[in-house]
């Protein structure tokens, strides 16, 4: 695009950092005609996590559940540009970043901006814990949850090839999953279901063997969720055989065994696969940026305003999603999402500000100046604070049985078992980002209700 508008006007630059729901929910709703528009992200496409516990047993194809960052930049009015890189330092009094290219070696490059939206989520966290980095899988990215999928069909196989007293063989078939968070839970599920309605086929005799443990620090899993259906969801996951155990925090992993507390008992536990879902911690170019602004004084994220402006960098940052700390909003999909719209919206008034202040400059006819002022303020007045809709939270639980915990207006309603399994399906199809997707994962479910799930590498 012109580096100027047909007044003369320059256009700014605007750099989005990232590809996940905050980024791109904005992408897809931001009229790119008024910005040279420039997204880094080193993940060259959007990741549909929600569905993303389902892809290591082969519910979902992992294919099904990504859109490429160019795809929805053609769709785009105006020109956008991609790199395929990873933002590694932000100088928010220059208005300069670092980036480094995935594809082209590491060649670092400067970029400028004029404004900045950081959304660039989080990673896992494993406070610290020794040996989680090292032996732990983790489950949060499309390398994860292929990276976990070849460790369970090697585990399988190998176990076979030993004989049923093997204590190596019972090792290889215990699969742990640490965090019962949505992640934990909806993962732990899907491989129980894996193992009783696939594997049972395959091998029934091994099937047996292979022994799902959730190992959860506080008394309940699913914290966020309704009480009634934390119960509902703990006696479906008895009655799957899943060995669920609560008030236990894992202390030490080996590469064959966690050592786990509960109370004051200290209890070793072969593993064959660790997952670790114990929730977000912010990422290496988030901890840089917080480092050297005085008013980023959290640990937990960048902290941000009700505009979600970055507090020390109001006039050129944003930050949305995980990468964020703001009271009452927590690092889900539906809130990131509904941050990039917002910005979306205020960034097309940005524009309208922008070019009312050029005018005034080009103007030294102090009237004219003063109404051109008011105008700004107007237009800044109207851009109202962030407001977050939550419609409620879902998961998957096992055996086709989805627990929905619902808020429509100031009321709440909390739904559960097979027909809410209905309702988690058509949820999800409907927030997939493109009809390429909502296609594709409707065909993975319809698959697996006639073939059952695949079971080769
Ligand atoms: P992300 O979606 O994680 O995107 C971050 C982007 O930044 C990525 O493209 C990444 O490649 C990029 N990036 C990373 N580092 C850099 C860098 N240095 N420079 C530039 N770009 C960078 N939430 C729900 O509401 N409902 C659900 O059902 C649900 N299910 C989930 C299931 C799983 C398995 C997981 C892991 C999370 C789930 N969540 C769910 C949470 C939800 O995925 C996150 O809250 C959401 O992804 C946050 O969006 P985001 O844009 O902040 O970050
Ligand atoms: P989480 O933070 O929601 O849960 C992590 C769990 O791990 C906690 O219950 C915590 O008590 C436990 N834990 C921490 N350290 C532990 C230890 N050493 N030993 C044993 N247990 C330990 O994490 P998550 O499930 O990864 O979710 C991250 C975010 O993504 C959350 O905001 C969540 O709401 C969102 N998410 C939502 C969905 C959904 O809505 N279906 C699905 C996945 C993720």
């Amino acid at each position: 695009q012109a580096a100027t508008f047909d007044n003369g006007s320059p256009r700014k630059t605007l750099v989005i950092l990232g590809s996940g729901w905050g980024s791109v929910s904005l992408l897809k709703n931001l009229d790119t005609t008024l910005y040279n528009v420039v997204v880094v992200s080193p993940r060259n496409y959007f990741l549909f996590t929600p569905l993303l516990p389902s892809t290591p047993v082969g519910t979902i194809e992992l294919k099904s559940i990504v859109e490429p960052v160019r795809s929805i930049a053609r769709r785009s009015p105006g020109e956008v540009i991609y790199y395929e890189a990873e933002a590694t330092d932000i100088d928010p009094t220059e208005k300069t970043l670092k980036i480094k290219s995935i594809s082209k070696d590491d060649t670092e490059m400067d970029l400028k901006y004029d404004y900045l939206v950081v959304g660039v989520g989080a990673q896992p966290t494993t406070f610290g814990i020794p040996g989680v980095f090292e032996n732990a899988s983790f489950l949060k990215e499309i390398p994860d949850a292929q990276e976990i999928r070849i460790k369970m069909m090697n585990n399988i196989e190998k176990a076979a090839s030993l004989s049923p007293n093997d204590p190596e063989r019972k090792r290889l078939l215990n699969f742990v999953v640490v965090g019962g968070g949505p992640t934990g839970v909806e993962f732990a599920a899907e491989l129980q279901d894996y193992i009783d309605q696939d594997l049972s086929k395959w091998m029934p005799v091994l099937s047996k063997e292979l022994k799902v443990t959730l190992v959860e620090a506080l008394p309940n899993i699913l914290n966020m969720f309704d009480k009634t259906l934390v119960e509902y969801a703990q006696d479906l996951f008895k009655q799957e055989k899943i060995d669920l155990k609560l008030k236990t925090m894992v202390k030490n992993v080996t590469p064959t065994t966690i050592t786990a507390k509960s109370g004051d008992n200290l209890e070793e536990i072969p593993y064959g696969i660790l997952v670790w879902a114990t929730g977000n911690a912010p990422r290496d170019v988030t901890k840089k940026l917080m480092g050297k602004m005085e008013s980023q004084n959290s640990r937990r994220g960048l902290l941000i305003n009700d505009k979600l402006q970055l507090l020390g960098a109001e006039d050129s940052v944003w930050a949305v999603g995980d990468c964020t700390f703001y009271p009452g909003l927590f690092p889900t999909a539906q809130v990131a999402h509904q941050e990039g719209e917002y910005l979306a919206s205020v960034l097309r008034k940005q524009y309208k500000i922008d070019q009312l202040k050029w005018q005034m400059v080009q103007n030294s006819n102090a009237s004219e100046t003063a109404k051109v002022k008011a105008k700004v303020d107007k237009l800044q007045g109207q851009i109202k604070p962030f407001k977050y809709n939550h419609q409620g939270a879902l998961a998957y639980i096992g055996s086709e049985k989805a627990i929905a915990d619902l808020a429509i207006g100031e009321s709440k309603y909390q739904l559960a078992g097979s027909w809410t399994f209905l309702f988690w399906k058509s949820a999800y199809l409907g927030m997939c980002l493109s009809f390429r997707n909502r296609i594709l994962v409707a065909l993975d479910w319809a698959k697996v209700s006639f073939f059952g799930r695949d079971s080769s590498v």
